[in-house]
């Protein structure tokens, strides 16, 4: 990618840049070209720089330099940001640089959309080495527990949806959860998710029981994601324990919202998102790559988003086509952009945990460890009891259903061992400010 620059060309557009920063902020921005170690000025409003006390300076490649100029010092994000317009401004395309940590959106999507091989491998790394640098080596292990495949919705993408009349319906006893979480525990991991389809299956009372349980018994971080309930419910549930919740958005977009979730609304999905942080959950969401109706603009919102909402966990993957469902025969998400999601979140969100999520693993046989390598730091072997475990059809072609959560156990270790990564095997709580289970 080259990116030669003739001076004459740029200056007046500079000037006329130049001139807009200056109006919306009251900062200044030069260009120079650099001679050895001097910087002469050669674009920019220089008459204002005299009433500016503060400056600072990067130099780009190409012998061009820029200066900025403030009245008082700005937050250093906020340089960071204005080094980075004027550089896209200056060599549009892509940094050359690097990619840089907390991209813009618009930086966002330029990535959603390239196809360019070498920028999506450089891409991949830098999330790895931000993931390493705010998460370490550590690989978090979440145990799965699919308490019941019973639900009351109608997701047009989901094989759960009370409109697939071929499906088994199943609710695991409270016992059997139990059980359940006792085998991750035994196991090593230190966090059990307990999720199932959208009902009222179990009694807040019963779940408020199983959960004071479990925590008394083994010390396990608890996960919920058991979808939208009411705030008090919510409330009940982490007074016994529970520790964190995970409810994805899905997309930012609020028609295709509707469009997929018939009688729900976007709004009242994100009011709950915000609730569960009020009450202190420590709370994830995530969206599916690859759904119809979504575009690289939206996707590159989502992601922002993730930003915004500030989460403490990201789960995102591939959506993968079901039959008995109205999204049959659609092409689903493919292997790159759900890798491009997982970096693009690591670099948006810095510090959260991410995970590589079994539908990743279902589109592709080694699709979790190049999560693992793209930015995720987290895993959720299924510790759902074998005979079960073929009715939580989400999605078809969904890994893992033929084997028993002892099978799962030893195969999660090798796969975090051979991305040369350790397996923790503490809560891995969220590294957010003041958000220790
Ligand atoms: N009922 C709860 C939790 C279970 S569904 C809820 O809806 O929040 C968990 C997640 O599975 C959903 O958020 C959705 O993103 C994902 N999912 C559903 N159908 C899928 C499909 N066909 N492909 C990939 N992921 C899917
Ligand atoms: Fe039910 Fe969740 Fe599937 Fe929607 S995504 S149909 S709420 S299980």
């Amino acid at each position: 990618m080259e990116r030669g620059i003739f001076i004459s060309d740029i200056a007046s557009r500079f000037e006329r840049y130049s001139k807009e920063l200056y109006s919306q902020k009251g900062v200044l921005v030069l260009l120079a070209r650099i001679r050895g170690e001097r910087w002469d000025f050669v674009a920019g409003m220089q008459e204002k720089k005299k009433d500016l006390l503060v400056s600072s300076r990067r130099e780009f490649s190409d012998g061009l330099g820029v200066l900025i100029y403030s009245g008082s010092s700005l937050p250093e994000k906020e340089e960071e940001k204005i080094f980075r317009d004027v550089e896209h401004f200056l060599f549009p395309g892509f940094p050359r640089g690097g990619i840089a940590e907390n991209p813009t959106e618009e930086e966002v999507l330029r990535f959603l959309k390239t196809s360019d091989e070498d920028l999506i491998n450089q891409l991949f790394e830098k999330a790895d080495e931000v993931r390493k640098k705010y998460v370490g080596d550590e690989v978090h292990i979440r145990g799965l527990i699919e308490a019941s495949n019973i639900c009351d919705k109608d997701c047009f993408y989901c094989g759960l949806r009370k409109g697939n009349k071929d499906l088994e319906r199943y609710k695991m006893t409270c016992e059997e959860i139990f059980s359940s979480a006792r085998f991750a525990h035994d196991s090593g991991y230190g966090t059990v998710v307990i999720q199932s389809g959208e009902s009222l299956m179990y009694t807040v009372d019963e779940l408020c029981r199983l959960i004071e349980r479990i925590k008394r018994s083994f010390g396990l971080a608890v996960s919920l994601s058991l979808g939208e309930m009411r705030k008090d419910q919510y409330a009940a549930l982490r007074s016994a324990g529970a520790d964190r919740y995970l409810m994805r958005f899905e997309t930012s977009d609020k028609t295709l919202f509707s469009r997929l979730k018939p009688g729900s609304r976007l709004e009242d999905r994100l009011e709950r998102i915000s609730w569960l942080s009020e009450l202190g959950y420590q709370v994830g969401s995530g969206i599916m790559i690859g759904i119809p109706g979504q575009t690289p603009e939206s996707v590159a919102r989502d992601i922002m988003l993730f930003g915004e909402l500030d989460l403490d966990m990201v789960g995102s993957g591939p959506f993968i086509p079901g039959d008995n469902t109205p999204l049959a025969g659609t092409s689903g998400g493919d292997l790159i952009s759900s890798l491009k999601l997982i970096a693009l979140t690591r670099l948006v969100t810095l510090n959260a945990h991410i995970p590589a999520t079994t539908a990743l693993g279902s589109i592709d046989i080694s699709g979790r460890e190049k999560g693992l390598k793209c930015g995720a730091n987290v895993i959720m072997p299924n510790c759902t009891p074998g005979k079960y475990r073929k009715n939580y059809v989400l999605y078809p072609g969904k890994i893992c259903i033929d084997e028993d959560a002892t099978d799962c156990a030893s195969c999660i270790k090798a796969m975090v061992l051979y991305c040369g990564r350790k397996a923790s095997n503490g809560p891995g709580h969220s590294l957010k400010n003041s958000k220790e289970g």
